[in-house]
């Protein structure tokens, strides 16, 4: 048995196992089988993560968080949760090759799910042209043309990086003013490559097997176009990744975990969340890196607070070598 599971591996879960481990309570950290490192495994340059003043790729700035953690003894387990059972003093989590771990507290930090338009065809051609993803599929589009659709700071972020590859990069926007960050904005208004298509709403996606082109509808005049893309990269926000608790953790109307002022706390005794999957406002990795740290504090106090013969359940390695 484990005093701390920690369900993640973006910055929020990685900063946590730092914290957990250095405080000597052998974090167990269940980072996924394929989404391992969270959402910056799929960016390129991060240049507002403090400590880089040259900026750092984001893959490399989650590898060096892993390096960190596991240097203090975080324990990695590259697997997904299929359950977690979080009443009562001992939780469990069963994952997806059927082994059950238990722990006296659980830091939930499981980030956020990329929001889909819930258009039929983009389902269907997900993969075939359809991406949320511009680092993993760029290079597939060499000399295209794609469009980019939201107009956050996701949205300028791929396009600027989807210029790299492709001829024109259309930035299809609902709306006639951006979300994204100023300084975002200003590069890609001076990026020669980005077209931007204001009042738009993607009606249909066109291709049999491949993305041929979509449909754009007008806010403004209800007229509707086709635009010839052979890609086309849905960057519209992010979720919470509530599935596996929503019906054990309270939760907000904003659909984010509810925890307790500016604690970690969950309405569940040592259950801790972290992260994205508890914030609709900032999602930034260094606001996810700093909740990582709050959830491991928590965690530790409460564990402080226990009985000792609920603590003894669970034993360091430290300790179950000295027995
Ligand atoms: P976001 O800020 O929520 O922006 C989503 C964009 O998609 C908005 O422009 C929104 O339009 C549009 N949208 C939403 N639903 C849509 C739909 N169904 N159809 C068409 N358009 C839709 O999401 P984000 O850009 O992913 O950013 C999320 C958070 O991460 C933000 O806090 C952002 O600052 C942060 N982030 C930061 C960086 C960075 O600092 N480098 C990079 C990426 C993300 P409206 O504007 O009309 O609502």
């Amino acid at each position: 048995m484990r005093q701390v599971i920690i369900v993640g591996s973006g910055p929020a879960g990685y900063t946590a196992a730092i914290y957990a481990a250095r405080a000597n309570l052998n974090p167990l950290v269940i980072a996924s089988s394929v989404e391992f490192g969270g959402e910056l495994m799929k960016t390129t340059e991060v240049e507002n993560f403090p400590g880089f003043p040259d900026g750092v790729m984001g893959p490399d700035l989650m590898v060096k968080m892993q390096e960190q953690a596991e240097k203090f003894g975080a324990e990695i387990v590259y697997d997904d949760v299929t359950k977690l059972e979080l009443e009562g003093d001992v939780k469990r989590v069963t994952l997806g090759n059927g082994d059950v771990h238990e722990a006296l507290t659980i830091i939930y930090a499981t980030g956020s799910a990329y929001r889909k338009l819930g258009l039929d065809d983009e389902t269907r051609l997900s993969g075939y042209g359809v991406s949320w993803c511009a680092t993993c599929d760029g290079a597939f589009f060499k000399q295209k043309k794609v469009a980019v659709i939201g107009g956050g700071d996701s949205a300028l972020e791929e396009a600027t990086f989807l210029t790299r590859f492709a001829d024109i990069v259309y930035l299809v926007h609902r709306r006639n003013k951006l979300r994204a960050s100023a300084a975002l904005q200003d590069r890609a208004f001076a990026d020669p490559k980005i077209q931007f298509l204001w009042n738009k709403e993607v009606a249909h996606v066109y291709g049999d097997e491949k993305v041929t082109g979509i449909g754009l509808l007008d806010t403004e005049t209800g007229e509707e176009k086709t635009l010839d893309v052979t890609g086309m990269f849905v960057a519209i926000g992010a979720d919470p990744r509530t599935h596996l608790i929503h019906d054990q953790l309270e939760l907000t109307a904003e659909g984010t975990i509810k925890v307790d002022g500016r604690s970690s706390r969950t309405n569940v005794e040592g259950v801790f969340a972290a992260g994205d999957v508890i914030d609709p406002t900032y999602k930034q990795a260094a606001t996810a890196a700093g909740s990582g740290v709050v959830a491991a504090l928590d965690a530790e106090k409460y564990l402080a607070e226990l009985s000792p013969e609920l603590l003894a359940l669970a034993t360091t390695p430290a300790e179950a070598a000295a027995v």
